[in-house]
């Protein structure tokens, strides 16, 4: 229970309800306070106080410090104080912001602060002598899971889909890598397939600043229904899970290369189209336009990289004992990567191009296991990262906690969860 704790208590889940039975009355409650407040403020309203400056390209701390006013003894002491107390020797352009604040419309600058990022603030203060000193304060990040569903419809990829569904691009991303170890995009999708995430979605005091991670994807396949959660092991190691706990992540990728179309399928017997003969196809072939990026299917060792007639450039990835990857008709290798060079999943091997007996542009992909060729879209892969018997309770209870949650959701699109 100790990780489940962490992630979403039962306290926080508590919030959660309140959150949505409530909304109503919050909504009420911050529309009267907004009322109220600028009736009996108006035309003293402290944002009249308040600028914000964003650091621009040329921009330096004395040159702003002194555009707002500032004397020279105060700038020096500023310097000296962000310098000593906070680390900070200059201000980055296009990064940094500064606010001032005046004691009333026309008074001096009373307050500066300087905002590295969203959840950093330093504030800066003058005391009666004239000198200034700071003081730095974090921003508790706030995070909300958002829920967004849609459908395939006809002609659709599942690219557009997720697009019109509201999902961010990079967490459309994040979730093509997650679904390719369980799906084929090309054969698994088809119209009127719905599918739905939860993501997180960050704030600092109120604004949004960025997305978080991928939470949960649901994606109804042709072959089922695929599901994943993230999770937290008790270890601090984060992946994603079945819904019954099993590793979702696999030590290989099925499609390298995110929402290739598949261009020719594994076979034990084809025509070849450059040979013309009937010989067998061990690979897949994804289409991609000559320099695509190929990254390795998995973590391993480089064990070849080189030319042959048939593959042109490829490279071979050994995973473990049991698995080895192939990648052909490269135009390019990446410099660095070569025999012995040890690969992450997802790192850039090589560039995809038409070398050796290819009539186009595309990745040649092969998957071997214990020596024989297999054929990548079904062949089954064992997950990396999974869960011990107390990490799988623990899970199991944080997925009944979150799928209500989610629940509460589907009723309300417009509502999230607070973490
Ligand atoms: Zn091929």
């Amino acid at each position: 229970m100790a990780k489940v704790k962490d992630i979403l208590t039962s306290k926080k889940a508590t919030r959660i309800v309140l959150w949505l039975a409530g909304a109503l009355a919050v909504v009420a409650l911050v529309v009267c306070i907004t009322f109220g407040f600028s009736k009996r403020f108006s035309g003293d309203s402290s944002d009249d106080n308040r600028v914000v400056v964003d650091v621009v390209a040329g921009d330096t701390l004395s040159k702003i410090l002194s555009n707002y006013g500032l004397t020279h003894n105060d700038i020096n002491s500023i310097a000296a104080t962000l310098r000593t107390k906070a680390g900070i020797g200059g201000l980055r352009a296009n990064r940094d912001k500064i606010e001032f604040l005046r004691d009333g419309e026309t008074g001096p600058v009373s307050k500066i602060v300087i905002i590295p990022s969203p959840w950093r603030r330093i504030e800066l203060t003058c005391n009666e002598a004239g000198i200034w000193d700071c003081n730095s304060v974090d921003i508790q990040r706030d995070t909300r899971l958002v829920y967004r569903q849609g459908e395939i419809l006809d002609g659709d990829s599942f690219y557009l889909a997720g697009n019109r569904a509201g999902i961010p691009a990079g967490i459309l991303a994040d979730v093509y890598d997650l679904l390719a170890f369980e799906m084929d995009f090309e054969r698994d999708v088809r119209a009127g397939q719905k599918f739905s995430v939860v993501y997180e979605e960050n704030y600092s005091e109120g604004k949004k600043v960025d997305n978080g991670s991928v939470v949960v994807v649901s994606f109804d396949a042709l072959r089922g229904n695929v599901k994943m959660y993230r999770y937290k092991k008790s270890d601090n190691t984060i992946g994603y899970y079945d819904p019954n706990g099993n590793g979702a992540i696999k030590s290989l990728k099925r499609t390298p290369i995110n929402n290739a179309r598949v261009t020719s399928s594994f076979s034990t017997r084809r025509k070849h189209p450059v040979l013309g003969f009937t010989r067998a196809h061990k690979g897949v072939d994804f289409r991609a336009p000559t320099g695509t990026p190929i990254p390795s299917a998995g973590a391993g060792r480089v064990v070849a990289r080189g030319y042959n007639r048939g593959h042109g450039n490829f490279i071979k990835i050994r995973h473990n004992g049991t698995f080895e990857t192939l990648y052909a008709h490269l135009s390019k290798f990446v410099k660095n990567v070569k025999v012995g060079t040890v690969v992450k999943q997802g790192q850039i091997i090589g560039y995809a191009g038409a070398t050796g007996l290819a009539t186009g542009p595309h990745l040649h992909y092969e998957v071997i296991k214990d020596g024989k060729h297999v054929n990548p879209m079904t062949v089954k892969l064992p997950a990396i990262n999974n869960l011990d018997a107390t990490n799988k309770k623990s899970f199991l209870e944080y997925r009944e906690t979150l799928d209500k949650a989610i629940e509460g959701l589907i009723k309300n699109p417009k509502a999230y969860i607070q973490m």
